[in-house]
C-alpha cells in the first residue's frame, strides 16, 4: 500500500480520495446532529478560552511590568470583597519594589473583566461560558486546593 503524507503527492493523493468522497455523499448522512454539533462547538469554546483567558500564575508588577515576588496575604478591601476576593496575595516588584495586589475574585461576572487567574478563577470562569450557551455544567472541587474544575 502507498503511503501518502501531508504536503507531498497532494495531488495524487486527491485523485485517489475522489472516487470514496462521492461514495461517501452518495450513502451517507452529512448533517451532524445536534448533540454532535454541540460537542464540537464545546471543543471549540475550550479552545477559544484557553487563549483568552490569561492563566496568571506570576502577577507581573502593576507598575513597570517587572517580575515580583510573593510576599504573603493581605486582608481584602470593601472593593475586593464585593466581588468575593476573600484571599488577596499580595507581589513586590522586583525593579521598583512597588506592590501589586492579586485578589482571587470568585464572582464569575468579575472574571469575565478580569480574564485572568488560576485553576479556581479559570474554571469558574469557563463554568459561566459553558452554562451561558446551555452545557449542564457545576464547579467541583475543594476551593482551597488547586484541584478545581468543570464537570458536566
Ligand atoms: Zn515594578
Amino acid at each position: 500500500m502507498e503511503q501518502y503524507f501531508a504536503g507531498q503527492n497532494a495531488k495524487q493523493f486527491e485523485e485517489k480520495l475522489r472516487p470514496f468522497i462521492s461514495q461517501i455523499r452518495l450513502e451517507g448522512n452529512l448533517e451532524p446532529t445536534k448533540a454532535e454539533q454541540d460537542h464540537a462547538f464545546l471543543i471549540q469554546l475550550v479552545y477559544w478560552f484557553r487563549r483568552s483567558f490569561k492563566w496568571d500564575s506570576d502577577p507581573r508588577c502593576e507598575g513597570c511590568g517587572s517580575e515580583t515576588i510573593n510576599q504573603g496575604l493581605d486582608t481584602p478591601i470593601p472593593s475586593e470583597l464585593q466581588y468575593g476576593a476573600f484571599r488577596v496575595e499580595l507581589y513586590s516588584c522586583r525593579y521598583c519594589l512597588r506592590t501589586t495586589r492579586c485578589p482571587r475574585y470568585n464572582d464569575p461576572l468579575k472574571l469575565l473583566e478580569t480574564r485572568s487567574g488560576r485553576c479556581g478563577e479559570w474554571a469558574n470562569c469557563f463554568t459561566l461560558y459553558c452554562r451561558a450557551f446551555g452545557y449542564a455544567t457545576r464547579l467541583v472541587g475543594p476551593f482551597l486546593l488547586c484541584g478545581i474544575h468543570t464537570r458536566d
